[in-house]
């Protein structure tokens, strides 16, 4: 099936976007920054009573980091050099939350110093280092989630902790000192499956009544991470679809007095404003009667399509080239054979297509950059414009 641009675009951001393009070499970003508004007021919309943390790390541009800054957004930094970034655009630092899991006690002394006072964890360990090096703060706890097989692009295996584990934190943290503050979870990124949530929910209730009851701890937040859902080619609800049904899973398990709640989007706030343009540098048979064409193109896995590893993210491809369409393997530019993008998923490009012809990528203004390799086989780090 062809790509269609009105899937994606309205017609005059595309026509903007392309006549941009139109004045620049392959390859690159362009990101249309009203997108990114609109995506954050419709988040804004769908969760009124929610705080909205921007997960830096899926674009830490500094226009978007700018552009969110003056929404009022806050943010979700997960180094040291996430956070120096966040701060040099005058954020300050009550906005933000240390929401890595993985760290160095070092590191969080220089957020402590730096002023933040909101920290993620799933280990005693990491407990332990927040208490000493981040005295008083405010913890959450991370649990694990089911949902892998419905998210596109899975999160949940190497962060959080079960249930059990998750309130002998919260003890402990009370313990040593800091303010047992919430749970957060994440439920997988480009989760198309909303009852996940649910389920996530419904295990954030028992900590919540358990520690109230058995120890009385009253925590006051729920962090509901991000996973909220891009436009690619396998179709998802729409956003206010979400909105609806997790607010009515949180109004089942909490009544209608919510605790502070909090969403991290990285994904669904800047995916669909950024257009990956790249350049087909050779198309290819592997032998005579070979029906399959290979379409090499100047970016790959290592200069902004990573999340093409395994197919798992199944970007809209365009091109301006019309006619019969046959399969395609689609290649990046190295010499790595890891560097095929869709071999097993089938896409179709025109017949006619040939060597200099763009090729588009769609919704690709998350996760590309960040991504991009910076010298590998001597090709530089993925560009981005920001409209
Ligand atoms: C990556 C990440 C996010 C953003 O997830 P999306 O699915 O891109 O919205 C949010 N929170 C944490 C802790 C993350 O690591």
């Amino acid at each position: 099936m062809p790509i269609k641009v009105e899937d994606y675009y309205p017609r005059e951001t595309f026509n903007k976007m392309k006549a941009f393009a139109d004045q620049h070499e392959t390859p690159f970003v362009v990101i249309d920054t009203a997108i990114i508004k609109q995506a954050y007021d419709d988040l804004r919309a769908g969760f009124e009573f929610a705080k909205v943390y921007y997960a830096v790390k899926a674009n830490p541009a500094i226009e978007i980091i700018e552009l969110l800054r003056d929404k009022g957004s806050n943010f979700d930094i997960a180094s040291i050099y996430e956070l120096d970034k966040v701060l040099s655009a005058g954020v300050s630092p009550d906005r933000m939350s240390y929401g890595n899991t993985i760290k160095k006690a070092r590191d969080v002394r220089y957020f402590y110093e730096k002023g933040v006072r909101l920290f993620a964890t799933d280990s005693e360990a990491d407990l332990r280092n927040i208490a000493k090096a981040a005295p008083g703060s405010k913890i959450y706890v991370r649990i694990l989630t089911e949902g892998s097989t419905s998210a596109d692009w899975p999160l949940s295996r190497k962060f959080g902790c079960q249930t059990d584990m998750a309130m002998d934190l919260l003890i402990l943290a009370k313990q040593l000192g800091l303010v047992p503050y919430g749970i957060s979870f994440h439920v997988g990124s480009q989760q198309r499956d909303i009852d996940v949530w649910d389920a996530a929910i419904a295990k954030v209730k028992v900590i919540f009544e358990r520690l109230k009851e058995e120890d009385g701890i009253v925590l006051q937040m729920i962090n509901m991470g991000g996973g909220f859902p891009a436009n690619y080619i396998t179709r998802t609800n729409s956003l206010e679809t979400y909105a609806e049904e997790i607010i009515r899973f949180l109004k089942d398990d909490f009544g209608d007095e919510l605790p502070e709640i909090i969403l991290e989007p990285g994904r669904s706030l800047i995916a669909n404003a950024g257009i990956l343009v790249s350049e087909v540098v050779l198309v290819a048979r592997k032998s005579r009667t070979a029906v399959e064409r290979w379409v090499y193109t100047d970016v790959g896995k290592f200069s902004g399509l990573i999340e093409t590893m395994d197919e798992a993210i199944k970007f809209p491809v365009w091109t301006e080239k019309k006619g019969e369409m046959e399969e395609v393997v689609i290649a990046g530019p190295t010499c790595d054979s890891a560097d095929i993008m869709y071999e097993h998923y089938k896409y179709g490009l025109p017949l006619n297509l040939a060597s200099g012809d763009r090729l588009y990528w769609f919704s690709t203004g998350a996760y590309t950059t960040s991504y991009s390799a910076v010298e590998f086989n001597g090709f530089p780090p993925l560009k981005s414009f920001y409209l």
